[in-house]
């Protein structure tokens, strides 16, 4: 089978950071907790968990030992109690999502009614919701009719998302009668290559496939572009997923990642595809 890999994809600086303070936390440190999963891989999650990185939900749920802060980052309520509690943090927060943080504070200040537009669920938004007073999300266009009109909207967005979402919400706000808007584009540059590099090559392919955990935005986030324009595209996980019927008849194959899915993952994936006679 022909393979093409799309010319960005796999970690990004911010789950490599994440990743390499992990491993160096756990050479350390006795006890090394991770609120919430150090990224959305399983795989990944469990090489961690047999070195001694334990993941918890919340804070209660530790009394002593280091506390790694994810990528995603964490809330000022969380850091408050990790500091109050006397417990060691490292913290891993990628730099562009401490930014967003920074600006809805920023926002905050100025007057401005906070609005994320993003995945209210997400753990990044969560973050960011704690991180400055009066933040409200919006994902979809019906969440703006809550909003006063009289108010002036300070607009940031979850990085992850796609430019095109961001752009036809702030369409549905520019057309809600708000009296005053600011807009700052916070979307994460090496998301957006990694989604323009995956479009680019799926519309190349007979059949294409978009590697990372299930729980990953912005993996699942690939696969809905380029199921828009290729619709062979399959979210999998790793190779053993792969039913190969998929595979009868397809000449060439692309891969694409998301930003959580180690290089090994993708190595192997490739490789076994490349073995895998074309057209068979
Ligand atoms: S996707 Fe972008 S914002 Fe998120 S961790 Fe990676 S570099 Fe940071």
């Amino acid at each position: 089978m022909n393979v093409r890999v799309a010319e960005k994809c796999g970690f990004c600086p911010g789950v490599r950071n994440a990743i390499n303070l992990a491993k160096k936390t756990l050479e350390k440190a006795d006890v090394v907790y991770s609120l919430g999963p150090i990224i959305h891989n399983e795989d990944v999650v469990r090489q961690l968990a047999q070195s001694g990185l334990h993941t918890v939900s919340r804070i209660d749920e530790v009394d002593q030992g280091t506390v790694l802060i994810r990528s995603h980052g964490a809330t000022s309520a969380e850091l408050e109690e990790i500091q109050k509690k006397g417990l060691n943090v490292v913290d891993a927060t990628c730099v562009l999502v401490k930014r967003v943080q920074k600006i809805a504070r920023l926002l905050h200040d100025e007057g401005y009614h906070v609005i994320i537009i993003g995945d209210k669920n997400h753990p990044e938004v969560k973050a960011v919701v704690g991180s400055a007073s009066g933040v409200d999300v919006v994902g979809v266009e019906a969440d703006l009719s809550k909003l006063s009109k009289r108010k002036k909207l300070g607009i940031i967005c979850q990085t992850t998302q796609s430019p095109d979402y961001f752009a036809q919400m702030l369409a549905a706000i520019a057309r809600g009668g708000f009296e005053e808007i600011k807009v700052i584009n916070t979307l994460c540059r090496e998301t957006m290559q990694r989604q323009e590099a995956a479009v680019k090559l799926c519309r190349q392919v007979d059949i294409m496939f978009v590697l990372g955990g299930l729980h990953s935005a912005n993996t699942r986030k690939l696969a809905e572009l380029c199921n828009k324009h290729n619709s062979q595209t399959f979210h999998l996980q790793n190779w053993q997923e792969l039913d190969t019927t998929l595979l009868a008849g397809k000449q060439t194959a692309g891969v694409t990642a998301g930003a959580s899915t180690p290089d090994e993952v993708i190595n192997a994936f490739v490789r076994n595809l490349q073995a895998y006679p074309a057209g068979s």
